[in-house]
């Protein structure tokens, strides 16, 4: 009985295969944990063994028998302790420490049977089950928390969230935008039920991971990283120049300042222009793109194709095809020719700020 949500109780041990395993999955590796949750309807390790212990309750009911007979003992058990020792070291306590800051006035009775009170309504579309029901509202309270706190911290473009604050917004209801554009708190219930990408793509899991960092801010871009700490290395003039958050091809072959932003990549840099044009050739969104780069148009855009199987695909072939022209292009930066013209550049630029 306690071998489902043991590993809650260690100290850190299930949490951290849990991190690993959620981070190993999405990509998002280096992030903090919240934040890989609302992307798509992937079910951490640590919820699925609350949902198995969840579901002893609704067992027990229906097969009584032995399993009835040890869930009544286990609730005697934690209510013996009360005010005695502490209730949380029983398996109920423990339990229901958990599920009460789902359902905060969820028990268990056992004086005709196995009942319950403190559950919402079951929903057909949780085939009326106490443990679906529980897990649907488990995973939807917490990304609406992440939400509430991320639109609430209304984070800057140098931030890795930025995107994601953008991407709420236009998912999101009127009111919600209005409360932002108001500057008002903002509750975890006004915010989105759904991931953002409610069914997983069947492209090939790398380009997915590829597109979920590039929308979770983790992919290397300067708008968030100033070229630190690799090309910085390479580059030293980088560490003085007031160009260090800029394209650097856009820089190198137009000496034009872009802030170097996975829209900037994806909508206008001439460096992703053939894939460009055959993501748009493929999927006829050409109408989003007419309206140049910004981080509100790479939020239509995922808000266009986030529940379109065969657009979706196509948005995670490009991302990658976009992380690989990138790379290709650093790499030939650091060829000593392009450094030293690259030095030049920038050592010509600062002269003539000067
Ligand atoms: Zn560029």
């Amino acid at each position: 009985m306690w071998a489902p949500f043991i590993s809650l109780l260690a100290t850190g041990e299930g949490t951290k295969l849990n991190e690993d395993y959620i981070k190993w999955l999405t990509g998002l590796g280096g992030a903090r944990l919240d934040r890989c949750c609302g992307w798509t309807p992937i079910r951490d390790l640590d919820d699925k063994a609350l949902v198995a212990a969840v579901r002893v309750f609704e067992d027990a009911r229906k097969f009584q028998g032995l399993l009835g007979r040890a869930v009544q003992q286990l609730v005697v058990n934690w209510e013996n302790t009360m005010g005695v020792r502490a209730p949380q070291k029983t398996w109920m306590g423990a339990l229901l420490l958990k599920m009460n800051k789902v359902w905060p006035r969820f028990r268990v009775h056992i004086h005709s049977g196995i009942s319950w009170t403190g559950a919402p309504l079951l929903r057909q579309e949780t085939r009326f089950s106490l443990s679906r029901q529980f897990q649907e509202d488990l995973s939807v309270g917490k990304w609406q928390v992440r939400q509430s706190d991320l639109l609430n911290s209304r984070p800057r473009e140098s931030q890795h969230d930025f995107f994601l604050f953008h991407l709420i917004q236009v998912l999101g209801s009127n009111r919600l935008r209005g409360k932002i554009s108001l500057n008002e708190q903002i509750q975890a219930s006004e915010t989105l039920e759904s991931p953002i990408f409610p069914k997983l793509p069947t492209v090939n899991t790398e380009s997915f991971r590829v597109l979920l960092r590039t929308l979770a801010g983790l992919e290397d871009y300067a708008r968030v990283n100033s070229h630190a700490p690799t090309r910085r290395q390479i580059h030293p003039k980088l560490h003085n120049s007031t160009w260090d958050r800029s394209c650097l091809y856009c820089f190198y072959n137009h000496q034009q300042h872009f802030v170097d932003s996975e829209w900037h990549s994806f909508f206008e840099c001439p460096l992703i222009q053939n894939p460009r044009r055959e993501f748009i050739l493929l999927t006829r969104l050409e109408s989003i793109f007419e309206n140049g780069s910004s981080v509100e148009n790479l939020a239509l855009l995922i808000a266009r194709v986030r529940e379109d199987q065969r657009l979706l695909n196509a948005l995670a072939r490009f991302a990658l095809q976009v992380r690989e022209h990138r790379e290709k292009w650093f790499w030939q930066l650091s060829s000593e020719a392009m450094k030293q013209s690259l030095a030049r550049k920038l050592e010509n630029l600062m002269y003539f700020c000067l």
